[in-house]
């Protein structure tokens, strides 16, 4: 029914989802496009935290397994409700909106070699019957010509969402896997929401073990911790 919609949207236009205003084959209007939160121009270039300084005291004292982040929104209204309605509701349609957005911004970033979608479970995955963070994968991999690797979620951990802060590390810890030996390739893990970034984090663990030289984040919003 979903890519029914899809189907129709992209062949006749449609509203934007947040105005209603007439917004052709894309699912918002250029406006409400204009006017998405961004995130503020001074932060960490590790982990897209607010930072005067390139690298914000957090990275100092713990530096993370990943190299860098790309972010591009602010994870508040209304992108938040966007997530949710590609999470939630299959609007897929937003997945092509965010990896457009993803490639725009990943041309000033130095190129990776492969784009690994950070995975689900498979029990999680028959839940929702998609990965959003592999639908927008498939569309970034498309358009770059960076080819797109998977790996497993390998323990069904609890939503990190439902956890503090502090426990997410220990939740994600050893919960992935991947056979594939990187030969000390540059590893772009994208996912659509960092929040800790313990998720990346662990999976750039993961990957350094197998050989990676060089991960990065490539995250379409990004929940901003105040400083
Ligand atoms: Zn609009
Ligand atoms: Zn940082």
């Amino acid at each position: 029914m979903n890519n029914c919609i899809n189907f129709i949207q992209n062949a006749f236009g449609a509203d934007c989802l947040l105005c209603g205003a007439y917004s052709g084959p894309e699912n918002l209007c250029g406006d409400c496009l204009d006017h998405l939160p961004h995130l503020p121009e001074k932060r960490c270039r590790i982990c897209s935290n607010p930072s005067v300084s390139p690298i914000c005291g957090a990275c100092l004292a713990r530096p993370p397994h990943f190299s860098r982040t790309l972010a591009i929104l602010s994870y508040e209204f209304p992108v938040d409700a966007l997530m949710q309605s590609l999470k939630y509701q299959g609007n897929l349609a937003l997945a092509s909106t965010f990896a457009k957005m993803l490639v725009e911004a990943s041309k000033g970033f130095p190129r990776p070699d492969f784009i690994m979608p950070v995975p689900m479970h498979p029990a999680k995955l028959r839940e929702r019957g998609f990965n959003q963070a592999i639908e927008i994968g498939k569309i970034a991999s498309r358009k770059t010509g960076i080819a797109m690797i998977e790996s497993r979620k390998i323990r069904d951990t609890p939503s990190q969402t439902s956890l503090p802060w502090k426990e997410r590390e220990k939740n994600v810890r050893d919960a992935f896997a991947c056979e594939l030996k990187f030969d000390s390739s540059h590893v772009a893990v994208l996912d659509d929401v960092m929040t800790t970034g313990s998720t990346i984090n662990e999976l750039a663990r993961m990957l350094h073990g197998q050989g990676a030289g060089e991960v990065s984040a490539w995250v379409v919003a990004r929940a901003v911790k105040s400083i």
